[in-house]
């Protein structure tokens, strides 16, 4: 699954919304949300991104490892 990190805080684009084939990309209160199960690894949404907030799970840099598996903890907690 395609994860989307820290610059999309506050910031909510949402290019990647457009452009997403299963709309698996949803609003939350201060980020977009990737439902994992609903993405089908496609890579649409990452090169429309404005601030480069959106990786392959396995890709995030580094600083932002938390956001490897947050996109995905919302969606368990529903
Ligand atoms: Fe949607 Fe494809 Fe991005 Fe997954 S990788 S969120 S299916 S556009």
């Amino acid at each position: 699954t395609y994860v989307i990190a820290q610059p999309c805080v506050d910031l909510k684009d949402q290019a990647c919304v457009d452009e997403c084939p299963v709309d698996c990309i949803y609003e939350g209160p201060r980020k977009m949300y990737i439902q994992p199960d609903e993405c089908v690894d496609c890579g649409a949404c990452e090169p429309v991104c404005p601030v480069e907030a959106i990786f392959y799970e396995d890709a995030v840099p580094a600083e932002w490892s938390a956001y490897a598996t947050a996109d995905r903890e919302v969606f368990v907690s529903l």
